[in-house]
């Protein structure tokens, strides 16, 4: 059989595949730390970590080893029995966020449907509003998955335009606004506020300083919960373990996804204590792949590498040095950087044969791998093992990609 071309491969997804995704034109085949390659063997950094997932780099040998000798043994019990892994991953998890306990799942969205699960039954349960009244604040621009429940929150008609009718039971104030919340959690029936700490697909929105804290305490002093979803945020992302870490919030009800697995299968979780957690009970919730033992045993691994490696410290060097280096690029197509660690975005005067995508596209012919969002936000998030060397390489061919745009 003749080799494939790229054409081929793309050809094919087309062919059998829907159409659910546009991605830029380059097939990949193999990735190590912060490098990918495509089926014709030509090398680009990845500056998206697909959507931050793979924070530890590409096939880090320490979570492939733990997942390939975790697979010889056991791969998947289901919780209808005990196995010997789940109590030492709940053990580690809880330790290592601090809170009583986890509930494991395997996406982010399954782990934010979990999150708004548990706050309506703490609602009933504990606070005590009346069965079916409980609402919970959520900010317009969110990004939490894809589910009709989470689309029902979204305020983006691509995400909920025609899949309707929807979930009720949400009220949406704009992100970033004291006021808005302050103001709707007069309602007795808001039981929960759930936000991302900063809006990772809305395109990097990063709040004002002392907004999470404010809200964080605005919701305490009104008995509502403070749902934080880090699944993009959260493990090093944005230069902290987590993004609430910036302002010493420690969120009611924490939702990790993503790079808990170092993107290697997926593995999602909420964590919180006990008031919350054990609202549910036996048979309310679950998921057949949640918790099983080799995601357990990857994200063990996964949580390792981010401490034993520092990557906290070196995403938040390293992102100020792309923060620095790309403000300075003189580019009348760029109209404003943004970001925290290495979550950043930076934001182009669309015009035609000078967008985002066609900024991206020169990007990958020189090497570096990065994907609009919103028509005219580029997200910049690379791998956290990036090194200085790495990064300001990459740098210098970022800016040769813009300099064919003068
Ligand atoms: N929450 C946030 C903040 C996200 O960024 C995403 C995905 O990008 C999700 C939830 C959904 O995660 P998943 O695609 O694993 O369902």
């Amino acid at each position: 059989m003749s080799k494939m071309s790229p054409k081929d491969y793309i050809a094919r997804e087309d062919k059998y595949g829907a159409h659910n995704y546009h991605p830029l034109p380059v097939v990949l085949e193999k990735g190590k730390g912060v490098r990918v390659w495509d089926v014709e063997g030509k090398e680009y950094f990845d500056f998206l970590s697909a959507y931050s997932a793979v924070n530890q780099g590409h096939c880090h040998p320490k979570i492939v080893k733990a997942l390939t000798d975790q697979a010889e043994i056991l791969t998947l019990t289901s919780r209808a029995f005990y196995n010997n892994i789940l109590g030492e991953y709940e053990e580690f998890i809880t330790k290592y966020f601090g809170y009583d306990k986890v509930l494991p799942m395997n996406t982010g969205a399954e782990a934010d449907e979990t999150a708004l699960k548990l706050c309506r039954k703490w609602a009933y349960k504990v606070k005590g509003i009346k069965e079916d009244q409980a609402k919970i604040i959520v900010c317009e621009d969110n990004f939490h998955g894809r589910t009709i429940t989470i689309v029902s929150m979204s305020t983006d008609p691509d995400s909920y335009g025609g899949f309707g009718p929807f979930t009720p039971g949400f009220v949406k104030i704009p992100y970033n606004n004291i006021e808005a919340l302050e103001k709707e959690l007069k309602d007795p029936n808001v039981a929960g506020f759930l936000l991302e700490p900063i809006q990772g697909e809305a395109g990097v929105f990063v709040p004002d300083e002392g907004y999470l804290k404010k809200a964080y305490e605005l919701c305490k002093k009104n008995n509502v919960l403070f749902i934080a979803d880090e699944v993009q945020t959260g493990i090093a992302r944005t230069g902290k373990m987590l993004a609430c870490d910036h302002e010493g919030v420690r969120p009611d009800i924490l939702i990790l996804g993503k790079a808990v697995s170092g993107g290697v299968m997926p593995v999602s979780c909420v964590l919180a204590d006990d008031e919350i957690m054990l609202t549910i009970k036996p048979g309310e919730h679950g998921s057949t792949f949640g918790g099983n033992p080799l995601a357990c045993k990857v994200a063990i691994a996964a949580l390792n590498v981010i401490k034993d490696e520092k990557l906290a410290e070196n995403a938040e060097k390293m992102g100020k040095i792309f923060r620095d280096e790309m403000k300075a690029i003189k580019s009348e197509m760029i109209e404003l950087v943004r970001g925290k660690g290495l979550l950043n975005a930076v934001v182009i005067r669309n015009k035609p044969g000078k967008t985002a995508w066609d900024v991206c596209m020169a990007m990958a012919e020189k090497g570096v791998l990065a994907k609009p969002t919103h028509g005219n936000i580029i997200r910049f998030a690379p791998p956290l093992v990036i090194t200085e060397a790495e990064l300001r390489e990459a740098i210098g061919r970022i800016k040769e990609a813009f300099k064919q745009f003068e």
